[in-house]
């Protein structure tokens, strides 16, 4: 039994039994680079998506849209008149929306009428527990009579369905006029950039969005030291009552490490795609990811193991990061998805190809994100699935592999080329735009009153 299952683990040339029994073991010991705990997904406000550039010439990026933050429409639904009543009511769990509005008075038909409507532009069944809804009646008649019904549908929009001339209901989405405010922290890292960052009351998405940043130069783990120091300049964005709902993007990031400052400015290139420079106009992005998860702590790196008890070595020829189960796993880069389902020790695997030279694996996945399929195109960074214990694995963690011309190779020493160089026109563009970050940067007070972080 045990002779096969080692005679498996050596046909796919990847020893996990062995490598996880090490990671374990020397895992505990390894201090945690960026972050302690692992963030919450479900917690995180929401923070616009990094867009890849066109960096390294993989495969062509998609347009940012969604980075660029909205333009604020003011528009409301009418306000109370005197006849009006106004009734404001929580979701309980388990209640459907029929349920809340007939239990506040509506008429059956007319919740009906109105839910309808509003399927247009919202899907009731993502109604949660607490979240409240607003009904207005119109309360001249004897009875009342409802005029809309206006629910959040997020952080950014409101929907609500409203009675119309021919007394049927028409639903409409509304954007939230949301104030945006720049803000800016730093600190000195004492301990660790995730403890730092907290203390200086960076958001979570914000900090993420930074490990992804520097996640193609600096190795979280190794790199810093007590002493080195970050800055960040980024945008909140705060609704009518003032709370933050949204953060992002970062416009300047800067990481001191050993007395070497690491600066990079946001831009938006001729082509219309955002990515983040250097002082020099050079991008930072590179074809592949390092870490292509985020809050993990690396538990076994690539290269000869020693099995402690068997005695003799074997390859490990990925590396490992240990990480709650359901941690998202990213796209390293941009790619096409070339493998999507279980594979022997590896478990539930997915394999991405960039480009004729290089591939990315991810196993031991616990799930697959929605939509992963053989042929499927993903971007840098884009969460592919979750991490997990399948196949031959003895706790949840990421076997994260690079492939060059199909050989497995190191990912943390790996030697990628550095994306664009900006140039002539576009590099003063470029040079205005950092001097503009620059000075607004300059106006604006560090803030330690930030939004907390959990
Ligand atoms: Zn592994």
């Amino acid at each position: 039994m045990f002779g096969h299952l080692l005679r498996d683990v050596r046909r796919a040339g990847r020893l996990h039994l062995i490598s996880m029994v090490v990671g374990g073991l020397i895992g505990a010991g390894l201090a945690l680079g960026l972050m302690g705990p692992t963030p919450d997904p479900a917690s995180a406000v929401p923070v616009p998506k990094l867009h890849p550039s066109a960096a390294a010439g993989l495969v062509p990026p998609v347009k940012p849209d969604s980075a660029k933050p909205a333009a604020p429409e003011t528009a409301r639904p009418p306000a109370a008149t005197p006849a009006n009543v106004s009734r404001t009511v929580a979701i309980n769990r388990g209640d459907t929306l029929m349920q809340v509005m007939v239990r506040a008075g509506t008429d059956r038909g007319d919740a009906h009428a109105a839910i309808t409507a509003l399927s247009d532009v919202y899907d009731p069944r993502r109604l949660m527990p607490g979240q409240e809804i607003t009904l207005t009646f119109d309360g001249s008649g004897d009875g009342l009579r409802l005029v809309d019904v206006a629910l959040n549908a997020s952080a950014e929009s409101e929907v609500v369905a409203r009675r119309d001339t021919g007394g049927g209901f028409a639903a409409e989405a509304i954007k939230k006029e949301l104030a945006q405010q720049a803000q800016r922290a730093n600190g000195t890292i004492d301990d660790n950039l995730y403890m730092a960052a907290k203390r200086a009351g960076v958001p979570l998405p914000v900090l993420s969005e930074l490990a992804q940043l520097y996640g193609f130069d600096v190795d979280f783990q190794r790199d810093i030291h007590p002493g080195d120091a970050f800055e960040l300049f980024f945008d909140s964005f705060h609704d009518a009552d003032g709370a933050a709902v949204k953060y992002g993007p970062i416009r300047y990031a800067r990481l001191s490490i050993q007395g070497t400052a690491l600066r990079l400015y946001r831009f938006e290139t001729a082509d219309g795609f955002v990515d983040y420079f250097n002082e020099n106009g050079e991008s930072v992005r590179k074809a592949l990811m390092k870490t292509p998860i985020n809050g993990a702590r690396l538990s076994s790196r690539y290269g000869m193991r020693k099995h402690p008890i068997l005695g003799y070595s074997r390859m490990h020829r990925g590396v490992d990061f240990a990480a709650p189960t359901g941690t998202p796993v990213m796209a390293a880069g941009n790619g096409v998805i070339d493998y999507v389902g279980r594979r022997g020790a590896y478990g539930k695997y997915i394999r991405i190809r960039h480009n004729s030279t290089y591939r990315t694996a991810y196993a031991h996945l616990s799930r697959y994100a929605r939509g992963m399929k053989r042929g499927k195109r993903v971007q840098q960074g884009q969460v592919i699935g979750y991490v997990g214990s399948t196949g031959r694995s003895t706790g949840p963690h990421l076997h994260y592999e690079v492939h060059r011309g199909g050989k497995q190779v190191n990912p943390l020493t790996l030697k990628l080329p550095s994306g664009k160089k900006l140039k002539g026109t576009e590099l003063a563009a470029f040079n205005m735009a950092r001097a503009n970050i620059e000075r607004e940067m300059a106006q604006t007070p560090v803030t330690r009153q930030l939004a907390r972080t959990e």
